[in-house]
């Protein structure tokens, strides 16, 4: 551990001080980032936190990442895929919970679920949701201005690692294996017109020191780039599933405070949410000191809101936090924070 912490202006970060920041193990300066942290939240966003819900459409996939017992030749799960008839009732059985803020999921398949298909789904989750984002396979821009025009606000993508060498080595075949696409799908959502952008790395598949300060590089960059898009980070944590014998490495509560609140210093405007994955208790700590989006009431399953069935026990997928919406916006209410459903909406995507 290196403790040079002198002349680190917890207001005006640089590069050079979060590499600082992240090599050292000063129980004080993460207090001191801490209270800066919750105190810039508050200024920027009130006690306001935004609550949505996933929605899995489809569970197709054509990859291999080894850090996922989902992958193309893992038998799993069952893979399935929603009819629109079946989109309309799941988006219907999720807004009678309250919730106006969806995340629509298809899996990784373009061959399954097409862009016409996702645009579909869009339009259909129009009629009951305010506010809609996509987390899919990376799409060209032509085909993110058709779902941006079909009422996609916001598009969530995570390179999972910037480590070239350990991305080509966990993702074994399917069209993810190519970095550089992934990498640069960010640009070309923002070119295509959507204004809310959502990043984030798996943390753990390498150090996490380097995957955080690649993945704000990259944030910096299309900040610079995109001054009207709003950038969001998550930063979920690997999972290890059953056979997987690489090795990864462990990122604690504290690294998650440090990465958290580092993230709320260096973006003051960006969204940060907090994963499902991680435990009700952890979620509720964390929430104080940056964080600003949760989801609430969440099925990974397809078809899991009409149909709730048993949920998966896969480290990847699983939902961690089982708590209703109704559990989560009580939960929020006791500790003084404001829930919200929906915030803003474009009049017309165009
Ligand atoms: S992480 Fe996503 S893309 Fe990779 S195998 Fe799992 S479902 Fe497929």
């Amino acid at each position: 551990m290196n403790n040079d912490i002198s002349g680190i202006d917890l207001t005006h970060l640089t590069f050079d001080d979060l590499r600082r920041i992240f090599a050292s193990d000063d129980r004080g300066l993460l207090e001191e980032m801490a209270h800066a942290a919750r105190d810039l939240t508050r200024r920027q966003f009130g006690r306001t936190i935004s609550l949505y819900a996933p929605l899995y459409i489809a569970n197709y996939c054509q990859n291999e990442c080894v850090y996922c017992g989902f992958h193309a030749s893992s038998g799993v799960i069952p893979r399935s895929k929603l009819t629109l008839e079946q989109i309309d009732r799941e988006c219907a059985a999720l807004a009678a919970t309250g919730i106006r803020s969806v995340l629509i999921l298809t899996g990784e398949s373009r061959f399954h679920s097409s862009p016409q298909y996702i645009r579909d789904a869009a339009i259909a989750a129009s009629r009951h949701f305010p506010y809609i984002a996509i987390e899919v396979y990376p799409l060209e821009e032509e085909e993110y201005g058709e779902l941006y025009r079909a009422g996609v606000d916001g598009v969530t993508l995570y390179q999972e690692t910037y480590d070239r060498a350990r991305y080509d080595e966990l993702h074994l075949s399917g069209p993810k294996k190519v970095y550089d696409y992934r990498v640069e799908a960010p640009d070309r959502v923002a070119r295509a017109g959507v204004r809310h952008i959502s990043l984030g790395v798996l943390l753990g598949l390498t150090d996490w020191h380097q995957d955080i300060m690649a993945l704000f590089k990259h944030v910096r960059t299309l900040e610079r780039r995109y001054p009207g898009v709003e950038f969001g980070l998550a930063f979920p944590r690997i999972r290890r599933v059953a056979d997987d014998v690489h090795n990864y490495l462990e990122v604690s509560d504290k690294d998650m405070l440090k990465i958290m609140t580092a993230a709320r210093l260096f973006f003051p405007r960006a969204g940060i949410s907090i994963s499902t994955r991680e435990m009700p208790e952890f979620r509720d700590r964390i929430i104080e000191f940056g964080v600003t989006k949760m989801s609430a009431g969440s099925s990974t399953r397809v078809g899991g809101y009409v149909d709730a069935a048993t949920e998966y026990h896969d480290g990847q997928f699983q939902v961690f936090d089982p708590r209703s919406f109704d559990e989560v916006k009580a939960m929020l209410i006791s500790k003084g924070f404001d829930p919200v459903v929906t915030d803003w909406r474009n009049i017309v995507n165009s």
